[in-house]
C-alpha cells in the first residue's frame, strides 16, 4: 500500500465539552440520559450529562476509508473524524440516510419546489399530487438560466467567507466566525484530491462546494463529499436576504437528486437528532438510521418509538435491547468488568459503570463501553497481535508496531484504535504518537 492510501492518523481524543451545540445543555433532566434506567439513576442528581465526543485529526484519508467510517457512525468536520459517545453525552447523534426510492414525497415538499420555481421564473406546477414528478420538477431548476449550480473545489474564497458570516449572524446568531474557523470547518480537507463532477458523472471522488448563483450572485453552497456510496452533506448556507426562496429544504432534496444522478445509492444527511427540532426536516426523507450493535440501517419509521425524546436504541437480532446492553446493570459493564483491571499489558484501571464518572486521569484512553466501540470483550475474542499491521510515527521514525516490546501508551493507543475502526482500518492506518 502506497503512503498515500494509508488512513494518516492521531491518536484517538476523547473530548469533553461543556456546551453542546444543539442543545446548550439545557435539556430537561429527564431526556438528557440514554435510557431509563440511567434516567431513574440520577433522578435525585442535579447534574446531567454534557457533548462528548471521540475522534481523530486525519492528515490523510481516502474516499473508500471515509466511506467505511461514514458507515460506522463517523463525521468529519475538515480535516477532524468524530463520532458522538451516545452513551454518555446529552444528544443522540444518529447517522442518517436515505434515497430517492425512500424518500416519501409530501405536500410541504411540492410547496417547497413550486414556490421556488415559481419564485425563480420556471414554470409552476399545481401543488396537488396529481402528475407531480419529483425528479422532473427538480430538473428544471438545472435548466433555468437565471440560476446556474456549479461545483467548485473545496478551497476558501473570500466571497464564500462572507456568505457563511452573514448566514452565521442571521441564521444562527453566531458572530464568532473568523477566516480561520470556515476554513477549518468547510474549506479543509483530508483527501489527495478534490470531488469532480460533469455531465451527470463522477469523474473524481471527493469533497466540493456546489454553488447556487442567482443572476451571477453566490447566493448559497453545499459543502459536500462524493463518496462511492453516496453524497455525504457536510453543511449548507444561503444568503438570508433570500430566505423565502427555502433554500434549506431545496438544497436537501437538490442533493438527494444529485445522489441518485450520479449513480451512487444513498444521500447521507449528517447526524439526526430525534429530539431537536431543527433536524426533524431529515426526518421528512424517509430515510434508515444506522444501529451501533451490528453497523446495519434499520428505516425510521420502523424504529422511531425506540427514539423517542432523544433515546439511545441498540438492536440486536430485530429487537430494541438497549436496556440489557447499555442499562445501569447492562450486560456490557458486566462483561467489561472482567477484563479491565489488566489486559494484554494494559491497565484500564478501574471501570465504573457510572455514565457522568469518567476516567479523568488519562486524556486520551476512552470509556470500557461506548456504543459502537468495540467492547473489549469481542477484542479478546479475536485478538491475535501476529495480525497488526499498523504503522506509528514517533520521535521523528516511521515504524511497525511489534505489539508485545511496545510500551504500555502505545498498547492502549493500539487497542483504543482497533476498538474505534476495526482491524482492517487499522492495518491501513499510520498512527502519530
Ligand atoms: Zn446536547
Amino acid at each position: 500500500m502506497q503512503m498515500n492510501e494509508k488512513l494518516i492518523i492521531s491518536r484517538p481524543l476523547y473530548l469533553k465539552s461543556d456546551d453542546c451545540g444543539y442543545c446548550h445543555h439545557e435539556k430537561p433532566h429527564s431526556k438528557a440520559f440514554p435510557t431509563k434506567s440511567w434516567t431513574n439513576h440520577y433522578a435525585q442528581s442535579k447534574e446531567t450529562p454534557s457533548s462528548i465526543s471521540l475522534g481523530f485529526q486525519v492528515e490523510n484519508m481516502t474516499v473508500e476509508q471515509y466511506d467505511q467510517l461514514i458507515n460506522k457512525g463517523f463525521r468529519r468536520s475538515g480535516s477532524f473524524l468524530y463520532k458522538t459517545d451516545l452513551l454518555r453525552g446529552c444528544c443522540r447523534m444518529y447517522t442518517i440516510r436515505t434515497n430517492m426510492e425512500m424518500f416519501k414525497l409530501n405536500k410541504e415538499h411540492r410547496q417547497t419546489i413550486n414556490k421556488f420555481n415559481k419564485k425563480i421564473g420556471i414554470e409552476g406546477h399545481s401543488d396537488d399530487s396529481k402528475g407531480f414528478e419529483l425528479v422532473k420538477e427538480l430538473r428544471k431548476m438545472d435548466q433555468c438560466d437565471r440560476l446556474k449550480i456549479k461545483y467548485e473545489d473545496s478551497v476558501f474564497t473570500k466571497r464564500k467567507y462572507e456568505l457563511f458570516t452573514k448566514y452565521q449572524n442571521h441564521i444562527h446568531d453566531d458572530f464568532k466566525t473568523s477566516e480561520r474557523s470556515f476554513k477549518r470547518f468547510l474549506c479543509d480537507y483530508p483527501f489527495m484530491q478534490n470531488g469532480k463532477i460533469k455531465d451527470d458523472e463522477v469523474l473524481q471522488y471527493g469533497p466540493l462546494h456546489q454553488c447556487y448563483y442567482l443572476d451571477s450572485k453566490l447566493i448559497a453552497i453545499g459543502f459536500l463529499d462524493v463518496l462511492p456510496s453516496g453524497i455525504s452533506s457536510i453543511y449548507f448556507i444561503y444568503d438570508p436576504d433570500y430566505k423565502e426562496l427555502g433554500l434549506g429544504k431545496i438544497s436537501g432534496l437538490k442533493e438527494m437528486e444529485l445522489s441518485q444522478k450520479l449513480g451512487l445509492q444513498y444521500y447521507y444527511l449528517g447526524y439526526f437528532i430525534e429530539d431537536c427540532s431543527k433536524m426533524s426536516y431529515k426526518k421528512k426523507f424517509g430515510g434508515e438510521i444506522l444501529n451501533v450493535v451490528d453497523y446495519d440501517y434499520y428505516k425510521y419509521d420502523d424504529i422511531k418509538s425506540y427514539m423517542k425524546d432523544g433515546a439511545l436504541f441498540a438492536i440486536k437480532d430485530g429487537v430494541n435491547v438497549v436496556e440489557e446492553m447499555y442499562g445501569v446493570d447492562g450486560d456490557e459493564f458486566k462483561q467489561a468488568t472482567k477484563y479491565f483491571k489488566h489486559w494484554e499489558g494494559v491497565d484500564y484501571g478501574k471501570i465504573s459503570n457510572d455514565i457522568l464518572d469518567q476516567d479523568e486521569g488519562d486524556v486520551y484512553g476512552i470509556p470500557g463501553v461506548i456504543p459502537g466501540v468495540l467492547p473489549l470483550q469481542e477484542l479478546a475474542n479475536q485478538w491475535d497481535t501476529s495480525r497488526l499491521k499498523m504503522l506509528i510515527f514517533e520521535d521523528g521514525f516511521l515504524r511497525p508496531i511489534v505489539y508485545d516490546l511496545e510500551n504500555e501508551r502505545t498498547k492502549r493507543v493500539v487497542l483504543d484504535i482497533y476498538r474505534v475502526i476495526g482491524l482492517e482500518l487499522l492495518n491501513q492506518s499510520v498512527v502519530f504518537m
